[in-house]
């Protein structure tokens, strides 16, 4: 059969078990423990020859059917759910460097996963070596024998800069390496991560796949395009579970060890969220560039910055990897700070918080909060001012959206 568009696929994935009841939504399994036959059964599932689900801490129904319909929708060959995107990050890091290990990272990224790399693991002698990922020659030059990968957002956020993919996967597969990308901003239905040569995807399940801010959760995505054998740390795996292993090394070690499973409730809330990921996203965009362009047109507003709108630095970037959807967070700046907090105090509808691709449009001033800890020569190193705002456009209706932000302006 032709293969079918996200939404279709999205509803059609099978379940991994037929439901007793024939129920159309896969059921809420909230549940610890499942029971076996005979002492046979148990040895036989826990030998690996019988397989199903045993402590949910491990595996159950609605996490896995969360996990078959990421799977089936980032066409990739194997996913593991766990409980939020830094888990996913963290998780995947883990399983693939040791003490004395390093990657090579974009200087640009979500800040808590900046502090993982920075402060959490460099405890445990793992090392983020951070370059510009602009910088073909530094990047190579950050490379040696104990570097396990390169790591990447697809957008960064705030400054809304994309990346040439091309050339990360060069250079990773020239050192064989691999290439991981976070790109909880760009969702699979406008990034296809495996067409540019991405090996592991991490993402924040959280953002746009929970629905709405409904909850937490993370996902570890393999495309199934990297061989585990030049990877030492995966050794043990490699043998038993050949293209498998990473996922094979997540499960059986590093995400069972350390507890950071999904819980059943967030898989069924995640699983609707697909469902509808595809018209919400068409919708915060459509919402996305009528803001931008009003902003754009509006002499009080500068440095209006979101890479769909045409005449955006990264716009032909954004065409050619999602699709001209990149996400649907955009920045622009006021004359002042103190303008910037009058505007945003002035808001009626678009909501003061710190959370991306909420139902609800969501502003904040980053340089006061997300950057607060920062001195003054990293903020400006990342792009941030005192006069920029960060929106994350939501579903309102845009006419709604554009009154608030002239109201508010005037
Ligand atoms: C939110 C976010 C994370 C962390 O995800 P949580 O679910 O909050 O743990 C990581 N990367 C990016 C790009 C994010 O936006």
């Amino acid at each position: 059969m032709k293969k079918t568009g996200f939404t279709t696929t999205a509803l059609n994935v099978p379940f991994a078990k037929a439901d007793p009841h024939h129920s159309l939504q896969m059921p809420l399994y909230e549940t610890v423990a499942f029971e076996f036959d005979s002492a046979e059964q148990i040895e036989a599932n826990f030998k690996g020859e019988y397989i199903a689900h045993v402590y949910s801490r491990t595996s159950s129904p609605t996490v896995e059917y969360f996990e078959l319909k990421m799977k089936a929708l980032t066409n990739s060959s194997g996913v593991v759910a766990v409980s939020s995107g830094m888990a996913a990050i963290s998780n995947t890091i883990l399983a693939l460097t040791k003490s004395g290990d390093n990657i090579v990272s974009g200087k640009r990224l979500f800040g808590h996963t900046y502090a993982l790399f920075d402060q959490t693991l460099a405890e445990f002698g793992i090392e983020a070596r951070f370059s510009d990922l602009r910088d073909k020659n530094e990047i190579e030059s950050l490379i040696d024998s104990n570097t396990r990968a390169i790591y990447f957002e697809t957008v960064t956020n705030p400054q809304l800069e994309i990346t040439d993919i091309e050339m990360l996967a060069e250079i990773a597969q020239k050192h064989n390496i691999l290439l991981i990308a976070d790109s909880t901003i760009t969702p699979p239905n406008v990034f296809q991560a495996r067409n540019f040569g991405i090996n592991i995807e991490v993402i924040s399940s959280t953002k746009y796949i929970s629905g709405g801010a409904t909850s937490f959760g993370g996902v570890i995505v393999d495309h199934g395009t990297y061989d585990w054998q030049l990877n030492p740390n995966l050794s043990k795996y490699t043998e038993k579970f050949k293209q498998n292993a990473f996922i094979a090394k997540i499960r059986k070690n590093i995400y069972r060890n350390t507890g950071g499973s999904m819980a059943p409730q967030t898989a069924r809330f995640q699983i609707q969220g697909l469902d509808i990921l595809e018209i919400r996203v068409e919708r915060c965009y459509k919402n996305c560039l009528a803001l931008g362009e009003f902003l754009n047109a509006n002499s009080k507003v500068q440095g209006v910055v979101y890479p769909g709108l045409k005449t955006d630095a990264n716009y032909q970037a954004a065409l050619h990897y999602f699709n001209g959807i990149p996400g649907t967070i955009m920045s622009f700046e006021l004359e002042s700070k103190e303008s910037c907090y009058a505007f945003m105090n002035q808001l009626k509808v678009i909501r003061r918080a710190t959370n991306l691709n909420d139902n609800k449009t969501l502003i904040i001033h980053p340089y006061s909060t997300i950057y607060a800890e920062f001195s003054e020569e990293e903020r400006a190193a990342a792009g941030i001012r005192d006069t920029m705002m960060r929106i994350s456009v939501g579903i309102e209706n845009a006419e709604d959206l554009i009154a608030d932000i002239e109201q508010a302006l005037n």
